[in-house]
């Protein structure tokens, strides 16, 4: 069974809907709110639903439509948020214990955006602790599930973003990428998402996980979707110095251009059987599509990106590290009772946080403690800009990049929590990017020819050139035509 017609729309068209007074922002909310009551008991891919909330910003929306005034094309759109942005008056956990019960007084810069262009926040969405992990199975509220196949996990952190948009509980939702957890989730629930360029979007009111690695992005149905949410999202905070002054362009203007003279560098690293085969066919086939449509394909080589993997769990959780240290029981969430101060700090750290996240502060610490910060945080560091040169260099000879997201499609729950290892290889593909601080995008491929799982192609590109990982991305979209609905979850 097929998911309800009015979920099925894309933003794009419902927004169309909407104006033409087919459908009213209330109906569509309702629907969603019904869809996610009869889904997520399976899915498991809210923490937290706001019905209230929901409601009265679909009725505002649909009073100011009645004046004729649309603030957005996000205006009346039910939209999901990643559990780690803060939202005032509604608990924000991160997918951690620790910050249960934390209630934050304001909203995240992204989520105030959305809500003054007029979009329906309808709650918060599971995700990895911490945003650490690349399954969802590190929540500590227990895994979202992957609509495609619910023995499967739908790729983490942001696995709950991913598998509600999926499944047509929301239209769209934000997500975070710090090595991935935008576009590996995405590749696997067969949706869209983009992480923009480092300082594009900004992260006040995000909670903080690697802090020179951390960016919002949207996941959504169709690249039109995410495009339209990014011009929302993007644009400089003054609340946040890493955020970018430049202009945001309008994304959607040159989207429908094609492919015709993009020249789509295919790095050499990204396809040498590190994939499984249904992967690679995949991607080698969007490559071939892009060739028809009228692009030129040029090798290039990103030598670096082996050592991506081993730079990140230096950065990733030196920074991890320091960020983490405020959860001591003194201002959020969890308090564990003790005798002490010093206990106390103990005590609900050791309570509050779960494997992951204490392997990260672990690691991070010791790659920063004195004697040992040169020989490894500084030469990740080091590492860094070989990396990103790697990809200027290409970028002399191509106009973005293009490769798998994900080595393989949606792996089954447990099978590969116990080999830390394992896990981190999953965003073999996706780290250099972050670690260059480029925009990445993840589009759908099509579906594993045997397993009938969904397959992304990645794209990256130039910094702050998102307009053209999404021009690249739609003309795809357009060949492969509509993606299927999950039917898994019915
Ligand atoms: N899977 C990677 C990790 O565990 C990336 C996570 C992310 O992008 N937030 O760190």
């Amino acid at each position: 069974m097929s998911a309800p017609a009015l979920l099925d729309r894309s933003i794009t068209d419902l927004a169309g809907a909407l104006s033409r007074r087919e459908v009213s922002s209330e109906e569509v909310t309702r629907a969603a709110l019904a869809r996610i009551e009869a889904t997520d008991e399976r899915l498991h891919a809210f923490l937290r639903v706001v019905p209230e909330r929901a409601i009265a910003s679909a009725r505002g929306s649909d009073a100011r439509r009645a004046r004729g005034e649309v603030r957005s094309p996000l205006d009346g759109i039910p939209i999901g948020l990643k559990d780690i942005f803060l939202t005032k008056g509604v608990e924000t956990t991160c997918g951690s214990r620790i910050l249960a019960g934390f209630v934050p007084p304001f909203d995240a810069t992204v989520v105030e955006r959305l809500e003054t262009s007029g979009a329906v926040v309808m709650g918060k969405l599971n995700m990895d602790e911490f945003a650490m992990g690349s399954s969802n199975e590190n929540s500590a509220f227990g895994p979202c599930r992957n609509p495609w196949d619910l023995e499967r996990t739908p790729g983490g952190s942001s696995g709950g973003s991913a598998a509600s948009v999926a499944a047509r509980q929301v239209f769209g939702a934000l997500g975070t990428d710090t090595g991935g957890s935008i576009r590996q989730p995405a590749s696997l629930c067969g949706v869209v998402g983009l992480k923009p360029t480092y300082g594009r979007v900004s992260r006040y009111g995000v909670v903080a996980f690697a802090s020179s690695l951390d960016q919002v992005g949207p996941i959504a149905r169709t690249v039109t979707d995410a495009a339209a949410m990014l011009g929302v999202i993007a644009g400089h905070d003054p609340r946040d110095q890493t955020s970018s002054l430049l202009p945001v362009p309008d994304y959607r203007a040159g989207i429908e251009e094609g492919a015709r003279g993009l020249r789509i560098g295919v790095p050499r690293e990204w396809l040498q059987g590190g994939s499984e085969a249904g992967v690679e066919r995949r991607v080698r086939e969007a490559l071939a599509a892009y060739e028809a449509m009228g692009a030129t394909l040029v090798d290039v080589e990103l030598p670096h990106s082996r050592y991506g993997v081993a730079a990140y769990y230096l950065v990733a959780p030196a920074e991890a590290s320091s960020n983490l240290a405020r959860y001591d029981g003194v201002r959020f969430g969890l308090r564990a009772p003790a005798r002490s101060l010093a206990d106390m700090y103990g005590e609900t750290r050791d309570q509050g946080f779960g494997a992951e996240p204490k392997r990260r502060i672990m690691l991070g610490t010791y790659a920063l403690s004195a004697g040992y910060y040169d020989a490894y945080y500084l030469r990740a560091q080091k590492v860094r800009t070989l990396v990103r040169r790697d990809f200027d260099r290409a970028f002399e000879r191509c106009d973005l990049v293009a490769g798998p997201v994900s080595p393989t499609v949606a792996f089954r729950l447990g099978e590969k929590v116990d080999d830390p290892l394992q896990m981190y290889l999953a965003d073999v593909f996706t780290i250099s990017c972050n670690l260059a601080a480029l925009p990445g995008l993840s589009v759908p491929a099509g579906l594993h020819p045997e397993s009938r799982l969904p397959v992304g192609l990645q794209l990256v590109g130039r910094p702050f050139d998102e307009a053209t990982l999404l021009r690249a991305a739609r003309a795809l979209e357009r060949e492969m035509g509509p993606s299927p609905a999950p039917e898994a979850i019915g």
